[in-house]
């Protein structure tokens, strides 16, 4: 499973409003409309947009309670030995939004404490997807502004409804301020182009 940053970007969008159309993604990403299709279609195929169809499973909400965390790991690998932990999204390198099934907040607190989480956010769902296979993407984050990979979180920002990374705040910094310059320029030239 290999996805590049153009798939991220269609994964942000898709994760800011799901129901974008192909040509919405398109004009988005600055892509055509057939590739933005073809990514679409890529990436559900392969299954790492399995995530958005929310399909109720009454059998594991009888059982169990389902709590999303966001969580911070040092140890990603060993959320695996965790039969309670039914989904997993990661978000950065130590960064991941899962989904546990458990009876009691005490098994929570075994599963959280077992597999060294440090918990951002908790919060009690009714609705989940079944865990296929544990996501086992590594994504290569580069800065759109100096190319860098990105360390961490990247900085996301979004200019003419497109979806920018960011490395560092000096980054999205010079890049608007360079964008801001190119439209002072182009506006100049509209206008000197109009005199002749
Ligand atoms: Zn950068």
């Amino acid at each position: 499973m290999r996805i590049d940053e153009l798939d991220l970007k269609l994964i942000y969008l898709l994760m800011d409003n799901s129901r974008l159309s192909i040509s919405e993604l398109a004009e988005r990403l600055g892509v055509s409309r057939p590739t933005a299709k073809s990514r679409l279609e890529k990436l559900q195929k392969e299954g790492i947009i399995q995530g958005f169809t929310v399909k109720l499973n009454p059998e594991l909400l009888r059982a169990h309670n389902i709590v999303a965390l966001i969580v911070r790991t040092e140890e990603p690998e060993k959320m695996e030995e965790f039969e309670e932990i039914i989904e997993v999204n990661r978000f950065t390198s130590r960064k991941y939004l899962i989904k546990v099934a458990v009876e009691s907040m005490e098994e929570l607190r075994k599963v959280i404490e077992g597999a060294g989480f440090e918990v951002i956010e908790v919060m009690p769902i009714l609705e989940t997807v079944e865990r296929k296979s544990p996501p086992k993407v590594k994504v290569p984050f580069k800065c759109d502004y100096c190319g860098k990979e990105i360390v961490g979180e990247p900085i996301v920002y979004k200019y003419r409804n497109r979806v920018y990374f960011f490395c560092c705040s000096t980054c999205l910094r010079e890049f608007k301020r360079t964008r801001e310059n190119i439209e002072k320029f182009k506006l100049k030239g509209e206008r000197e182009g109009s005199v002749h």
